[in-house]
């Protein structure tokens, strides 16, 4: 098996698999090493999910992708991305988790619980999916409580809670009302998300005001018990009877991964990674971030449509720093069009 790469890409979400695809039309060896199955993020979403986005942005490399609706559902976008993967034979490795990525004299060595591999160029395309924002309270190890949506018809008949007032815990919340759970909002603001899709917000608003769902604003969860949860609430505390609580409250990027290769992080609230925007090469060199990584903690940055591009960004840089090198040396792995 071969173990030495131009390039490995960390991640084989959508913007991992733009990279590959992107680095072997131009000829580069590489390869793309995913924890999961193919676009594993995706694959973890609720299962009847929609996305925001219509599907020609969510394209890659402008291959159609075609779906029954004008915005595609996870779906459509699972058969998209794998087709992709199959049909071009991307040279990815599935269900192998990278634990550390390490230079030595400007060669990376890539380790992973099976292997380890070595490369000139890194890229890593790991998103922010992993990692659920915690409440940070008592019985929030509960099996009751999920930080991942995936069915409405688990919770039918059950007192839910969903804590959270973005796209994800707005979804969840008109979902399981609709397939008949009892369900209350816990919203640490004073409304329901500004940047909820602007064709579910009334939705979910009139369902409020009509007391189909109830709502509990500038409230957050101050303990969860078996049997209920205890809210702080403007008015005092509230015991609530509860059977499930879905925490909806948002993701980050590992960052202890990216601090272990020696990237740096912005000293705020929002740990923004250090990498040029011209280039999206980080502080250490041949070392690159693809995705919606890029945001730190601002998860709502970056995002498919306006990420694909990373892609083509980095496989032009790294041809260039090649073809630069190939003046003195000339590099065997670089064939035009060759998938490897
Ligand atoms: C519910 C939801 C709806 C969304 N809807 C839209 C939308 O409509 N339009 C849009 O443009 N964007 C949307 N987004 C945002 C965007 O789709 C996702 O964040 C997208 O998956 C980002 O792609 P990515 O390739 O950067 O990261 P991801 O898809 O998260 O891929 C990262 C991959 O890295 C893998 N990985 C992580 N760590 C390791 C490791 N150590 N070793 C190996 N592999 C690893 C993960 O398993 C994962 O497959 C949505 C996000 C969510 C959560």
């Amino acid at each position: 098996m071969e173990k030495d790469f131009d390039l490995i890409i960390v991640g084989g979400g959508p913007i991992g698999i733009a990279c590959g695809l992107e680095a072997q039309k131009k000829g580069l060896s590489y390869l793309i090493i995913e924890k999961g199955p193919i676009v594993n993020s995706l694959f973890n979403y609720p299962v009847n999910m929609q996305f925001f986005s219509s599907s020609e942005k969510l394209e890659i490399d402008e291959i159609p992708f075609i779906s029954k609706e004008a915005k595609p559902k996870r779906n459509e976008a699972l058969e998209y991305y794998r087709r992709i993967v199959t049909s071009n034979k991307l040279n990815i490795h599935l269900f192998e988790k990278v634990s550390s990525v390490k230079t030595y004299n400007e060669v990376f060595q890539v380790k992973t619980e099976k292997e380890t591999y070595s490369s000139r160029q890194v890229i890593i395309s790991t998103g922010f999916y992993d990692l659920p924002n915690k409440l940070n309270v008592p019985g929030e190890e509960l099996p009751k409580v999920s930080h991942y949506y995936k069915d409405p018809h688990f919770y039918a008949n059950q007192k839910l809670a969903v804590v959270g007032a973005s796209n994800s815990a707005v979804d969840a919340a008109l979902e399981c009302w609709r397939k008949g759970a009892d369900v209350t909002m816990i919203i640490r603001g004073p409304e329901v998300g500004q940047r909820v899709k602007y064709w579910v917000r009334p939705d979910i608003i009139n369902r409020i005001e009509e007391g189909s769902i109830k709502a509990y604003y500038n409230t957050t969860v101050s303990e969860i018990r078996p049997d209920v949860i205890i809210l702080n609430t403007p008015k005092g505390e509230v015991e609530l009877p509860n059977d499930f609580v879905l925490a909806l409250t948002g993701y980050m990027p590992n960052f202890e991964f990216l601090e272990t290769m020696g990237i740096q992080l912005s000293e705020d609230e929002k740990r923004l990674p250090d990498y040029n925007p011209e280039t999206m090469e980080t502080n250490i060199k041949g070392l690159y971030l693809a995705g919606v990584i890029c945001g730190g903690m601002e998860t709502h940055k970056w995002f498919i449509e306006n990420s694909r591009i990373h892609a083509k960004i980095i496989i032009a840089e790294i041809l260039k720093k090649i073809k630069a090198n190939t003046k003195t040396v000339s590099s065997p792995s670089l064939k035009e069009g060759k998938p490897h």
